[in-house]
């Protein structure tokens, strides 16, 4: 029935019951004739009657209706948003949809956010590309504008084309690597080993660029062999990136390294400990990202990509561990983590 077909049979009715209420009204009238009370009780209980028979007119229109809008409603709305349930009212309704509402409007902020993300990181990548491919374009030219003729100068650009071609490498097999993190193909092996040998291990391969800037590399370790249960190559990274990070970013005389390790319960604490230059504490929340970079860093000839400090974490996440840092500006910075103990 549509709702203007019920609302001329409501009426019809309600006009019809009003008509019989005056008529018994009228009787009462000329029947109990002179009896005030009895006129003012009939009064009463006529207005009494009306407002019974009207809320109930009334609330059966307005549920009828309601049910109604609300099924057609359904159809139009997604099922995930109005569930199985029957018998919704209007004030449901109105729930459901402000929920919906405002899961739609937190989907399309972090939608918003990725799209923002996933430009700044296509631009990072091309920037941290781009170097690097200029160099070796650069090169190229020169050497095939004749250069090529003279081996001495030959043989110098083809050392550099080499290195800028490692650095392209290395760039990629680092986003490889955080791509690989990040969608969970990454399975750890666990071994049991002795991290005081890990240490040294990195502490003799970084030994190299150590010298270059007169650093000094120490290990301090708590007991002569200290067992953990980890995955012994992705370690070595975790290593690599953070005592080269403390040689690159020592940028003073008599840098000292240290790396020392603790057992601490079930746990053995790993620290990595420069005198360095420090990092700003407003930079400090940002240098796991990746590709950030301080600000005084993002022109460091050697290039690091800035995915070092990512590629840490991950890591260390992947074995259920936090990396940890503390760093007073121009004084020193403290890198460290821990690792489950072996037997
Ligand atoms: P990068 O390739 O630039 O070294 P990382 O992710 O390894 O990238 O480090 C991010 C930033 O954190 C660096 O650019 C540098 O500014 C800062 N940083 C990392 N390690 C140190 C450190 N030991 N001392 C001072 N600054 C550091």
């Amino acid at each position: 029935m549509k709702f203007h077909q019920l609302t001329f049979y409501a009426s019809l009715f309600l006009t019809g019951v009003m008509m019989l209420v005056a008529f018994v009204f009228d009787f009462s009238k000329t029947s109990i004739l002179n009896m005030k009370t009895g006129m003012a009780a009939t009064f009463l209980a006529s207005i009494l009657l009306m407002i019974v028979i009207n809320y109930f007119v009334l609330d059966f229109l307005f549920n009828f209706y309601g049910k109604k809008q609300i099924s057609r409603i359904r159809t139009i709305l997604p099922q995930e948003m109005m569930g199985q349930e029957e018998g919704m009212n209007f004030t449901q309704l109105g729930e459901r949809v402000s929920e919906m509402s405002q899961k739609t409007a937190t989907e399309l902020d972090t939608m918003k956010e990725m799209e923002t993300y996933r430009k700044e990181y296509i631009g990072n990548i091309s920037h941290e590309l781009k170097t690097p491919l200029f160099t070796i374009q650069g090169y190229v030219e020169t050497l095939m504008d004749g250069a090529v003729e003279n081996l001495a100068v030959r043989d110098k650009y083809l050392s550099r084309i080499d290195t800028s071609v490692e650095r392209l490498l290395d760039i990629v097999k680092d986003l490889d690597m955080i791509n690989q993190f990040e969608s969970g193909e990454i399975d750890l092996t666990i071994t049991e080993f002795d991290i005081n040998i890990l240490v040294r291990e990195m502490i003799d391969l970084l030994d190299l660029e150590a010298q270059k800037i007169n650093a000094k590399m120490q290990l301090q370790a708590a007991q002569q062999q200290i067992f953990v249960k980890a995955d012994r190559q992705r370690i070595s990274q975790v290593l690599v990136n953070l005592i080269s990070n403390a040689i690159h970013y020592a940028n003073r005389d008599n840098a000292l390294i240290q790396v020392i390790i603790k057992p601490i319960n079930h746990k053995v604490l790993i620290e990595i400990k420069d005198n360095g230059m420090g990092i700003k504490p407003e930079a400090l929340p940002r240098i796991f990202e990746r590709f950030y970079r301080v600000e005084s860093s993002r022109n460091r000839r050697d290039g690091g990509s800035g995915l070092g400090l990512a590629i840490v974490k991950h890591i260390l996440e992947a074995h259920h561990e936090n990396i940890e840092v503390h760093s007073v500006y121009l004084e020193g910075t403290t890198f460290s983590f821990t690792l489950e103990k072996g037997e």
